[in-house]
């Protein structure tokens, strides 16, 4: 049964977070594709996804950005005062409303956790900006969504202990960093090593894999992983990071994997975890196909698996 049969007649099993400000942010000429947002909310759309379906999130305060930022980077953000080596090391031409973007996304992160908390499942078309750090931004990431979230929840009570499965094709540098020190969040990251970030802090567990890895090499690695240590750690909400850039030919990596070997692993990740009842949000990080549509295709793949999921154990 195809994706336009399982939505159509049926209530859409949990919320999506997007807002229409995401890709209007002017990146000028560059790798990261941010009209993919609007590509994917409008191909859900098409496939009859009604539009209560979508949350519309606000931006994030100051003061939850302060849970992991600081005073000081948050204040050149605002104003616009960085170096030339600082924006050669966040990689994106820095703007008003770049700023703006950065902390729309973060506002759409937290609501998806939050509504992962009483959903079971929610997916933000956006965020898993995981290179972030609390001083800088870099490679493509102004501000680590995924950290102030859960440093947000566990501050007001709502999780004790959290789990980020970072899928995308880069180390989780920023995420790893914050975390080093914070043991209710249990960092995983499964990458390409011979790439960007140089330099990897670690995370609780990273899986380093090498240009050229494929599909199966890839899965091996995850299924030893999943759900055991879903199983092992008993997180109260799992950010899964899923990153369409693994796939084969992607401008920025050399990872090999098909798309279906893509969608194995979001159904390792997404169903190992609502198998055991651990909500699970999910967020979408990079994705640098030639063709902007792969990507796009890879993203609206874990749609489906998490579609499925969410019906099978609602
Ligand atoms: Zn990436």
């Amino acid at each position: 049964m195809g994706i336009i049969q399982l939505i159509l007649g049926k209530k859409f099993p949990f919320k999506f977070v997007y807002s229409d400000e995401y890709w209007m942010v002017d990146l000028g000429k560059h790798v990261f594709p941010i009209k993919k947002y609007r590509m994917i909310y409008e191909k859900l759309l098409a496939m009859g996804v009604k539009k209560e379906n979508f949350l519309v999130p606000e931006p994030v305060s100051d003061d939850d950005l302060l849970l992991i930022h600081t005073p000081k980077y948050i204040k050149k953000l605002k104003t616009g005062t960085f170096s030339q080596a600082e924006i050669q090391t966040l990689e994106l031409p820095y703007s008003e409303d770049l700023a703006r973007f950065a902390w729309l996304y973060v506002g759409g992160t937290v609501l998806s956790a939050e509504r992962a908390l009483t959903d079971g499942l929610c997916v933000h078309i956006g965020g898993g900006f995981h290179h972030a750090f609390p001083d800088h931004g870099e490679g493509f990431c102004v501000l680590n969504d995924v950290a102030v979230a859960l440093e947000k929840l566990n501050r007001e009570g709502k999780i004790r202990k959290a789990m980020i499965v970072d899928c995308d094709l880069h180390q989780g540098n920023g995420t790893a960093a914050i975390f080093a020190k914070k043991d209710y969040v249990f960092t995983f990251s499964i990458h390409q090593m011979d790439i960007y970030p140089a330099d990897k802090p670690a995370s609780t567990m990273d899986v380093g894999l090498w240009s050229g890895d494929g599909d199966e090499k890839y899965l091996a690695a995850l299924e030893e992983n999943f759900p055991r240590l879903y199983r092992k750690f008993k997180p109260d909400l799992v950010f899964y990071i899923a990153g369409s850039d693994p796939l084969d030919d992607d401008q920025l990596g050399g990872l090999r994997l098909t798309k279906e070997g893509l969608e194995a692993r979001d159904t390792i990740v997404i169903e190992g975890a609502r198998r055991l009842r651990i909500p699970i949000a999910v967020v979408f990080a990079g994705g640098y196909s030639r063709d902007v549509q792969d990507s796009v295709a890879v993203h609206i793949n874990t749609i489906k698996v998490a579609q499925r999921t969410a019906r099978k154990f609602a």
